[in-house]
């Protein structure tokens, strides 16, 4: 287990970083974890040091987890993304959708949405959303159903290690939860406007990819059996989609290269819709946070930025900010 330097901001690479005063370590519920499963000391907590970018306003530890340790914190120690799954539980099992107080509709007013991309985590956004508006004639057994059959058809192909038998039932049962899965999926809203959605990952060791599993099912494997979405590797070359919205929630500080990820997606997206922790504290745990002055240093960047934070009606729990932002494109006045 080693700590690694990050002296330069690792959103907008200046060296001009200051240290914030009286600064203190508590333990959480993750630094316990790393703590214990790497058998490492308090002092190695404290040694990091929060600093705050004075081009950018991020806060960064420095130093921190090395590049490769990274992977055993979001892949083996948390594997699972507990608010990302917790989002899936709630819709499905509750019927309560992820709050974001009256973003999504909100977006709609203001945004003809025909071309929808997210980023990384598929359930942190307005994926569920976006399905709940294709499938709301239908009702409480239909959504709890869909889910079981999605997760059961994945969960039942993996067969390493049965017996011939248990294969031959296991491979019968794949069949009919597929076949129920496909059949659920037609029972759409009659005219519902068919959307062009894409989740793009781009497999960062500070995000949860391998392990972000549930009953051993993967996200992004139910997100694609579940949802009429495709899936994506992040290629900052790839030939030019236009989207016209593009969903970042809770990901940018979960990625080694969020700079690029921004600037791809006011590149090729008409807006961006950003969610975002703003602490002014930063726990052991994350590389980095965005502040709420960030949106000050994209005004000073040329980038049109409309706060969303006091307009969807939401309660928050943590200082939390939304807002949307867009390189060409005007934003409305609200
Ligand atoms: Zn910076």
């Amino acid at each position: 287990m080693k700590l690694q330097t990050y002296n330069n901001c690792v959103f907008c690479g200046s060296k001009k970083m200051k240290i914030i005063k009286n600064q203190s370590f508590e333990h959480n519920f993750y630094t316990l974890a790393i703590k214990n499963d790497f058998n490492l000391k308090d002092n190695f907590f404290s040694k990091m040091k929060v600093y705050n970018c004075q081009k950018c306003y991020i806060i960064q530890n420095n130093p921190w987890f090395s590049f490769d340790d990274t992977f055993k914190i979001f892949n083996e120690i948390y594997g699972q993304h507990n608010r990302n799954w917790n989002n899936v539980l709630k819709f499905f099992k509750k019927g309560e959708l992820p709050n974001h107080g009256d973003l999504f509709s909100l977006l709609n007013k203001i945004i003809q949405i025909k071309k929808y991309a997210e980023f990384n985590s598929p359930f942190m956004g307005l994926m569920l959303n976006f399905f709940y508006e294709d499938h709301k004639n239908n009702n409480k057994i239909f959504f709890e159903k869909i889910f079981s059959s999605a997760l059961n058809y994945l969960f039942i192909r993996q067969q390493a290690g049965l017996s011939k038998n248990q294969i031959k039932k296991n491979t019968k049962l794949a069949k009919e939860y597929f076949i129920t899965l496909n059949n659920l999926k037609q029972k759409k809203k009659k005219n519902s406007p068919k959307i062009f959605k894409t989740l793009i990952v781009d497999n960062s060791h500070l995000s949860w990819l391998y392990n972000d599993n549930y009953k051993s099912v993967n996200s992004r494997s139910l997100a694609s059996g579940l949802f009429d979405i495709k899936v994506k590797n992040f290629n900052k070359n790839e030939k030019r989609v236009l989207y016209d919205l593009f969903g970042i929630f809770h990901t940018l500080d979960h990625t080694h290269q969020p700079k690029i990820i921004l600037d791809y997606a006011l590149k090729n997206s008409k807006f961006v819709i950003v969610y975002c922790h703003v602490d002014n504290e930063l726990e052991k745990q994350h590389l980095f946070s965005l502040s709420d002055k960030f949106i000050t240093y994209l005004k000073n960047q040329n980038i049109k930025v409309l706060n969303l934070t006091d307009k969807i009606n939401k309660n928050y729990n943590s200082p939390e900010q939304y807002f949307l932002c867009s390189k060409n494109h005007k934003l409305p006045k609200l």
